[in-house]
């Protein structure tokens, strides 16, 4: 099986030489192109084996670790940097199957192109798939997956953006940078005296409320599908409507969907109560940003914290230091002392690292062998 994974990032390559030779029990390559010569841990084209032995539940940690991933010895991974996009699809030629991250865009076209270029399995080393257009790659009968990294790491990052804003940490931060101890306008609140909404409670909300839990706060859910096992985390359901009114704190683990899209506007900031935090680490377009910065300047909602914002493909994960950077709403609300926002890194742990290579790899490998045989195949 002859695997193209585009996107690689310089910290993922240790994990894919590691995924590499379990895998492929020896029999695994990387063909690397130029910016990967001379990695001395997967130098050009040489075979990697030797590496370290499968651990059960090791980087997986998923319910269903694929035991079907005994892969065929004969698997190739030609690992590049590049995104993958209708300008570069040709690259994918003589590969049955490509892993990328989120910053390709699996357009119609895209994946049209890629169908026909003898593409039969596609796996995303990201959570969300809202890059991918999905619906288009099962009429093409072309099959694919994401990855489902423990959700601890940006469960924890969704807290700390909560203790951040009730702290005032930024306008404090600030006021060091010139010798200004002074306390005014620095109180804060309580993490464990609030209550918290969480719109969203799969696997990321059940963490968060876990985490809570021990803040002692409240913590209230909504969820069109909800789970034993999200109440066992202590979320007590709720209508949307009534978790907006009680909720000091709202937060958002919710899909990117064309029915989400947008689902955070007017109507339901004004359901909100009066100096609400808002916490997002799904993503940007699930608020209306019109909606969102009008309620942060009429101070109806006290703090936002963001993870993820709208456009930000291009901005995020970039220096873009010496650029002319147009996102006019980024740049608007960043200046607010009472606005957090950070660059898509709430999922940047070393744990979900190596786990998102080693899935985005074995999910490939699994569709490869039936149906069924990878949890996360969407
Ligand atoms: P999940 O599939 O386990 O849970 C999502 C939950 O949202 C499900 O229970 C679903 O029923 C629910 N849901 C869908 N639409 C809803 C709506 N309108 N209102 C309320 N609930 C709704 O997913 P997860 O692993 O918890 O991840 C959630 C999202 O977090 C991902 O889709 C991704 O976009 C985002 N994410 C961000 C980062 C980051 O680094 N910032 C990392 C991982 C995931």
């Amino acid at each position: 099986m002859n695997i193209k994974l585009y996107e690689l990032r310089e910290d993922e390559k240790p994990a894919l030489a590691e995924v590499m030779a379990r895998v492929g029990a020896g029999g695994a390559r990387m063909a690397s192109d130029a910016r990967m010569a001379g990695d001395a841990q997967v130098a050009g084209g040489a075979p990697v084996g030797g590496g370290a032995a499968p651990q059960a539940g090791d980087a997986l940690k998923r319910g269903a670790a694929p035991q079907a991933c005994a892969a065929p010895s004969d698997i190739t991974i030609d690992a590049v940097p590049d995104e993958l996009g209708i300008e570069n699809v040709a690259s994918a030629q003589g590969f049955d199957a490509v892993v990328i991250s989120g910053r390709s865009a699996m357009t119609a076209e895209v994946l049209d192109r890629l169908a026909e270029l003898g593409v039969k399995y596609l796996a995303t080393r990201t959570v969300g798939v809202d890059h991918i257009d999905v619906a288009h790659a099962h009429e093409l009968g072309l099959r694919v997956c994401n990855t489902g990294y423990p959700p601890e790491g940006v469960a924890e990052f969704a807290v700390m953006l909560m203790l951040i804003v009730l702290r005032r940490y930024k306008p404090s931060l600030w006021r060091q940078q010139v010798n200004d101890y002074s306390l005014g306008g620095l109180e804060g609140r309580e993490l464990g005296r609030l209550t918290v909404g969480i719109v969203g409670t799969g696997r990321i909300g059940q963490q968060v409320a876990r985490i809570l839990g021990g803040f002692g706060s409240k913590v209230l859910g909504y969820d069109p599908c909800p789970s034993d096992a999200a109440r066992a985390a202590g979320i007590e359901y709720v209508p949307l409507e009534e978790l907006y009114r009680r909720s000091d704190v709202v937060t958002l683990h919710v899909p990117l969907t064309e029915e989400n899209r947008g689902m955070v506007d007017a109507e339901a900031i004004n359901q909100m109560r009066d100096g609400v935090v808002l916490v997002n680490v799904s993503r940007g377009e699930l608020i209306d940003v019109a909606a969102v910065t009008s309620a942060i300047e009429f101070e109806k909602i006290g703090a936002l914290a963001m993870d993820v914002f709208a456009d930000e493909v291009g901005i995020y994960h970039e220096s873009r230091v010496n650029d002319i950077i147009r996102n006019r709403d980024m740049a608007y609300l960043r200046q607010f002392p009472n606005v957090v926002l950070t660059p898509h890194m709430a999922f940047y742990t070393d744990t979900n690292v190596n786990s998102m290579v080693e899935q985005g790899v074995r999910g490939v490998i699994a569709m490869a062998e039936g149906p069924g045989s990878w949890a996360s195949e969407v």
